[in-house]
């Protein structure tokens, strides 16, 4: 069987364009259309087939008993088995009460339609799901008019499928629209609807265009931090909501992201950002275990200068069905409502920034995998030459010298093969711990090779390598390994561009002179042989060299350490 839709176009094809909106667009001029009874009181005759019982919302229902009570006669299609349990089936037309007709079983499901009779003004809004196998009709399509005419075909029409189904409510059907025919058009009705759609379609257009601009930015940008600030400004903007506020947890051990709009001329004071975050944290929690959208509209009566009401949305952001954040609008204006396509454009954005920032997340973990040590979370040799490289190019520039330290662990084979490799990977992750926490922001640790470990010092000359080379090695001296003991290591350093003037030669001086100083018995620093002091002795640098491993009671057996 045909539907309303395409009976009117058949019928009335010159005089109706099929407009193409979004579904939820369809919803909004479906509540436009019952505005115009609700807002005028008028007494008109209104039939509306209703969503689907799984796509309705409690205020779907609302509004049926509220166009129900205000219409003269108000009668809604619905499909079977849908009993609509908070309204009571009336088969009289005794009261005001919404009068339900079970649509038939061949009837088609995604059919919507709302038609306004009234001796003063007439309407009808019709529409049809898009036919996915029909590339051409994508989404779904509208049509509206105000014309009694065809409002008229369309009363004919309902009323001949209204019998021809035998519907109980038939004869009241019948009578109420043989006394309802449309007669007129008011013009003022009509131009007020019409403002609305206007905008409504308008609004559509910008909210396209936000979800594209976001989408675009999403997919131009790995970088995580500007993929959230403009998801706040964009949905800000495109809700025209004086606050929009996004949070994403952290990953484990983090601290969770957050990101604040504030539309011009809205508070933006620290007071103000704290609030507006105070609130996102609430909502976050309150959201983590439910899944669901928080919706807090405005009330109609409520002053519109009062601060005490901000309506607000909340939507979860959920990947992988784990609890994500949540992205947040918020009004000062105390009377506003979110409106259907409002929430949607909130849960299309939350799903395209749950995919970017998994996506990031992802990415950075890689970044992180292809540069880090994954044993001690140190510079892996790789990015150790990537980095040295790019200090001295700084070093080069800046005409400052740059130095490199190379450690080796001494006798490190006897320390695995007496306490077990594991024992030796422990030493190795508190060595580096031992690293990170001695150096500087700019210096850089890397893991140059199994037991040897490489630190750039950008800035620093041979007199203050020397003093830090010093410091690392007595940390890891008096570093009090569980299960082990002590450890010692042995330090070569070279300096740019005094030992070397370039990488590769920087790396091979400062490697002598690491084999220097395991020939000169472990457990100290030595420079470069170039200048002639390139072993240290005790006597010219007493703070820097300290051999002897048994001023310390606890370090491995003497037998261990001389090699
Ligand atoms: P030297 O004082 O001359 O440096 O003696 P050494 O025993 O430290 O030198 P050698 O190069 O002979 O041994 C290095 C040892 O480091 C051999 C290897 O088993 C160990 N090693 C390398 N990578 C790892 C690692 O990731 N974990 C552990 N536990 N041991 C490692
Ligand atoms: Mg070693
Ligand atoms: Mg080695």
């Amino acid at each position: 069987m045909y539907s309303l839709y395409q009976a009117l176009l058949t019928q009335h094809s010159r005089q109706l364009t099929p407009v193409r909106c979004a579904e939820q667009t369809i919803a909004q001029l479906h509540h436009y259309f019952e505005d115009v009874v609700l807002e005028n009181n008028l007494a008109a005759l209104v039939i509306e087939s209703l969503p689907m019982k799984a796509e309705r919302s409690l205020r779907d229902l609302a509004r049926v008993r509220e166009v129900g009570r205000a219409a003269h006669k108000a009668f809604f299609f619905v499909s079977p088995g849908d009993a609509l349990t908070d309204l009571p089936l009336r088969t009289s037309d005794q009261d005001r009460e919404p009068i339900l007709l079970k649509r038939g079983t061949n009837e088609k499901d995604g059919e919507r339609f709302v038609v306004i009779a009234d001796a003063r003004f007439s309407a009808l809004l019709a529409s049809v799901h898009g036919d996915d196998d029909d590339a051409e009709a994508d989404g779904d399509r509208v049509i509206w008019t105000f014309e009694p005419d065809i409002v008229y075909s369309a009363l004919e029409y309902l009323m001949a499928r209204v019998t021809a189904e035998g519907h109980l409510q038939a004869p009241a059907f019948t009578s109420s629209v043989r006394s309802s025919m449309p007669k007129a058009t008011s013009l003022q009705l009509t131009v007020s609807v019409t403002t609305k759609l206007a905008r409504l379609l308008q609004e559509q257009a910008g909210r396209e265009v936000a979800v594209n601009r976001i989408a675009t930015a999403i997919r131009n940008s790995l970088e995580l931090d500007s993929v959230l600030q403009t998801t706040v400004t964009e949905v800000g903007r495109a809700l025209s909501a004086q606050h929009c506020a996004l949070r994403i947890e952290g990953e484990p051990g983090k601290e969770p992201l957050t990101n604040c709009y504030f539309r011009e001329g809205a508070g933006s004071d620290n007071a103000e950002e704290a609030e507006l975050l105070a609130d996102l944290d609430a909502y976050s929690v309150r959201l983590a275990g439910r899944y669901k959208n928080y919706v807090m509209d405005g009330r109609a009566d409520a002053d519109a200068n009062s601060n005490n009401v901000r309506p607000l949305a909340a939507v979860p952001l959920i990947y992988q069905e784990r609890f994500m954040g949540v992205l947040m609008v918020r009004s000062d204006d105390s009377t506003r409502t979110w409106q259907e396509n409002e929430l949607l454009l909130l849960r299309t954005v939350a799903d395209q920034v749950t995919v970017a920032v998994s996506h990031a997340r992802l990415f950075s973990q890689m970044q992180q995998q292809a540069l880090t040590d994954g044993l001690t979370g140190c510079f892996n040799r790789r990015s150790f030459e990537m980095q040295l490289e790019r200090d001295l190019h700084m070093a080069t520039r800046m005409r400052l010298p740059l130095s490199l330290i190379l450690l080796d662990l001494d006798n490190f084979k006897l320390v695995n093969d007496t306490y077990g490799h594991e024992a030796g990977d422990v030493v190795l992750r508190l060595l580096a711990d031992g690293l990170r926490d001695e150096l500087r922001s700019v210096d850089t640790a890397a893991r140059y090779g199994g037991e040897e470990f490489a630190v750039i010092l950008p800035q620093a000359g041979i007199d203050g390598a020397m003093i830090v080379a010093e410091r690392l090695r007595r940390r890891i001296e008096l570093m009090e390994v569980p299960g082990v003991g002590h450890v010692t290591a042995s330090l070569g350093i070279a300096t740019f561009p005094q030992h070397a003037s370039s990488r590769d030669t920087l790396v091979l001086a400062a490697d002598r002179a690491l084999y220097n100083a395991k020939n000169a018995g472990r457990n100290c620093v030595c420079v470069p042989p170039d200048d002639d002091s390139s072993l240290m002795s005790e006597d010219e640098v007493p703070a820097l060299v300290e051999a002897s491993p048994t001023d310390n009671a606890e370090t491995l057996d003497a037998s261990l350490i001389v090699s």
